[in-house]
């Protein structure tokens, strides 16, 4: 009888509890692509305390062996949030963590799924440019995710591999991993599905916003590494940021965008023009102001481009 009362007095408490938590819980959005795998789409949006940094694209694969995460969020925390919608998604406890990138989102999660024993897997040359990128990115973050934050070190892969590409078998599926240049940041990779023919593009593919052209990036070399991985034929990408897309869609809101840019600041540059100009002539460009952040964005990419070309001209 005591027993029975003090259940009846605890249950409306931890219920409150529980849907306190899950109502100010951050969700991404799941989409399945294929069988067995699923894309977590996260906002267009900044980063925000909020969305732990997660304002990005991520992946699930379900193998026979267990569940392979792409990316592995901006902190612990996100870490954590993105392996309870895997497990949902998939049944089973990850396994495997494949970084296709260097901003922070990508990777600086690492730490948690390392510290479980999950084998976290990357490019050495994806290895190589977190490391340089790493505390700078902690330092950034740290504002805006505040004491959610911490506890996150900037750990890269426990599997380092050499060269351009990497074809893994994990769990009886085909993944490989193409370095093809440059791109949003130095030794950015697509995750790319043979079988399925689904390219996971991490930050080389930007749909319904506009792209971020950083001091790291080249646009250059972007725009080489987006034709080459067009010339995988995938018949679905999963961008780095926005809503899963075809090839058309990705050409329009990325490829096209980068060779406006990549002309455009080419052109300006072998004329001496001076990045005010560049900024000026360019900074218009109504066939893309329907991406989300044209205004916020632009003008700084116009700038950044038209800076790092004028410098290795
Ligand atoms: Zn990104």
């Amino acid at each position: 009888m005591k027993l029975h009362i003090h259940s009846l007095l605890l249950t409306p408490l931890l219920a409150f509890g529980f849907s306190a938590t899950t109502a100010s819980a951050f969700e991404l959005k799941a989409e399945k692509v294929a069988d067995g795998v699923h894309a977590l789409i996260g906002p267009t949006t900044a980063r925000t305390y909020e969305n732990h940094g997660l304002n990005a694209n991520f992946g699930v694969i379900d193998t026979a062996e267990g569940t392979v995460l792409i990316d592995s969020g901006a902190s612990v925390e996100g870490a954590k949030l993105l392996e309870r919608q895997a497990v949902v998604l998939t049944g089973k406890p990850v396994r495997w963590v494949i970084n296709t990138g260097v901003q922070d989102h990508r990777w600086l999660g690492n730490g948690y799924f390392r510290s479980k024993g999950v084998e976290v897997i990357a490019l050495t040359r994806t290895v190589e440019s977190q490391q340089k990128y790493g505390l700078a990115q902690l330092d950034s973050l740290r504002p805006v995710l505040k004491e959610r934050l911490d506890g996150t070190e900037p750990l890269s892969a426990s599997r380092k591999i050499d060269g351009d590409v990497a074809r893994l078998q994990l769990g009886g599926r085909n993944i490989e991993l193409h370095y093809f240049a440059d791109a949003h940041f130095p030794g950015d990779v697509v995750a790319w599905l043979p079988a399925e023919r689904i390219a996971f593009s991490g930050d080389h593919v930007y749909v319904d916003r506009v792209l971020g052209i950083l001091p790291q990036s080249n646009a250059e070399t972007w725009l080489l590494a987006f034709n080459a991985m067009k010339a995988l034929q995938p018949v679905l990408i999963v961008p780095g940021h926005g809503s899963v897309a075809n090839l058309a869609k990705a050409q329009a809101d990325t490829g096209d965008y980068l060779a406006f840019i990549v002309s455009g600041v080419k052109a300006l540059a072998e004329d001496m023009a001076g990045v005010d100009e560049a900024v000026t002539r360019l900074g218009n460009a109504p066939q893309f102001a329907r991406l989300a952040n044209f205004d916020e964005l632009h003008r700084g990419n116009v700038s950044r481009a038209y800076l790092r070309i004028e410098a290795e001209q």
